[in-house]
């Protein structure tokens, strides 16, 4: 469910033919040996396809429409390893259409102080030739990303491995279809939003479907297949039925064992990759889908609860960009529940009704049936655990009327200081950066909602070049957050933003 295309990046490497055929045969010779290191280094996600040499304005050209044809081709790196003038890339800038690397290194580490001469400061002059490149970007007002640094250090190779990561997060957010089988829940504002502008700026397709179609489709699930899962369940995960009749207990179940097979056959046949639910419009299911929402969240599915499209969209970005990722801490549907305010322990308890995402848990799962404190239905069974420890990102897109804002918080996730055993849900504990009382005050003055999309294996960076690429607002509050100056980004943002 998570694989994406094989997806490659063309590395490019601008030059001219002032410098004569020695150096541009240098020039080739070096961006070579630069993608071979950078393949084998094992920092890439995605395969580097190295290019001829770029060094006149008809080639540019070409070749980056042909980036944008190819349908493998999840963006573009490029480097000025000597000088390219910038007005030869004018026609061929304006007419690409997918991300940017602007790699800005160079091929030898060190001055060679005892041989330099100006052949060579001519063949190695990134330092000037990177510059007049990057001016047309800003005069084009193109977004790109820049990473400068040597293309040898490790540090600098997981950083264009993890804009790679963003720039398929870009690739893929035009082929994100979101299933609605519920409206937004009554009166609550921040679950809306205008899906006409999400397609305009994201490329979502957000659809309604009647709850009973998807209903109809897991009543069509045959008693074999839910025993199977069933089955399966219980192999998996801790069984406990805490008093419950054991029969009884497995009935409930298997109720979210034919949910599970209902909806993603549905989906699949439909072709959509994220899902809404709410508690309140449940048609003829028999329960709130739990653990059949955990499960088909843990094989890459968006989810947002209470009718959330946006929230559902964005797990299934983020999901998407953590694609594949070696040792990945998981990707989950989150939701700020209540605090803890004890001076040196504070932070926020996170939790949902029962959709929480298990790549997110830290050592053994189980499954509970419980009742529900809000709905008119059977108890539903959950799978219940708590999270992995360490930083992590909560991320809000909000509709503010005349745009969408993206809130990123740096965050750290800890274990509670002691176990909840009456807490019939998954959960997480985190504080966000800079401290709670900053944090909060910040996510509430940017408008952020209660649910958020939360990954562990993101960085900020990620989410802020991704929204950017969108050509929508994002705000990050971290360690470097006061609420002073947070204050005035916003207000700054308004003028910067508004049409
Ligand atoms: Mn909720």
């Amino acid at each position: 469910m998570l694989q994406t295309k094989k997806y490659q990046f063309w590395f490019c490497t601008g030059s001219q033919d002032l410098y004569g055929d020695e150096c541009l045969a240098h020039v080739a010779e070096h961006s070579k040996k630069i993608v071979e290191a950078l393949n084998a280094s094992g920092n890439l996600p995605y395969e580097l396809v190295w290019k001829p040499t770029l060094i006149t304005n008809e080639l540019i050209r070409k070749t980056l429409n042909e980036a944008n044809t190819d349908p493998d081709c999840a963006g573009v790196i490029t480097w000025m390893h000597t000088f390219s003038p910038s007005k030869s890339w004018i026609l061929g800038l304006q007419e690409y259409r997918k991300p940017l690397l602007h790699f800005h290194t160079q091929f030898n580490q060190e001055i060679p102080y005892d041989t330099i001469d100006m052949d060579f400061m001519n063949e190695n002059q990134a330092a000037h030739g990177d510059r007049e490149y990057g001016h047309i970007f800003t005069r084009l007002g193109m977004e790109r990303k820049i990473i400068m640094g040597y293309w040898a250090d490790p540090a600098v190779q997981k950083q264009m491995g993890s804009w790679m990561r963003t720039a398929v997060g870009v690739m893929e957010s035009s082929h994100i279809r979101v299933m609605r089988v519920a409206d937004n829940m009554r009166n609550v504002a921040v679950t809306e939003g205008d899906k006409v502008e999400a397609q305009i700026k994201f490329g979502w397709e957000i659809d309604a479907y009647p709850i009973n179609e998807i209903a109809d489709a897991v009543e069509a699930v045959s008693q074999s297949d839910i025993d199977a899962l069933v089955e399966e369940y219980y192999s998996v995960y801790q069984i406990l039925t805490e008093g419950r009749d054991e029969k009884e207990f497995r009935r409930h179940v298997a109720v979210q064992a034919g949910i599970e097979l209902g909806f993603e056959r549905f989906l699949k046949e439909k072709n959509y990759q994220a899902v809404v639910t709410h508690f309140g419009d449940l048609g003829s299911l028999k329960q709130l889908p739990g653990l059949a929402i955990q499960r088909l969240m843990e094989k890459g599915y968006g989810f947002g609860a209470e009718g959330d499209w946006k929230t559902a969209a964005m797990v299934r970005v983020m999901k998407l960009m953590t694609a594949g990722m070696k040792d990945a801490k998981g990707t989950s549907f989150m939701e700020d529940y209540t605090y803890n305010l004890v001076p040196g322990k504070e932070g926020i308890l996170q939790a949902h009704m029962l959709e929480v995402c298990p790549t997110i848990a830290d050592g053994p799962i189980s499954i509970k049936a419980q009742p529900l404190s809000m709905g008119e239905r059977e108890d539903p069974a959950r799978l219940v655990f708590t999270a992995k420890e360490g930083p992590g990102i909560a991320t809000s897109l909000v509709d503010l009327g005349d745009r969408f804002r993206l809130i990123i918080n740096e965050v750290d996730c800890r274990k509670t200081e002691k176990p909840m055993p009456k807490l019939p849900v998954a959960t997480a504990f985190w504080t966000p950066r800079p401290n709670l009382k900053t944090g909060a005050e910040a996510w509430i003055l940017a408008g952020g909602a209660h649910h958020t999309a939360f990954s562990y294996d993101l960085t900020a960076e990620q989410m802020g070049d991704w929204a950017a690429y969108m050509g929508i607002e994002a705000v990050y509050i971290d360690a470097d957050t006061t609420i002073r100056q947070f204050k005035n980004e916003l207000r700054w943002n308004s003028a910067a933003f508004c049409k």
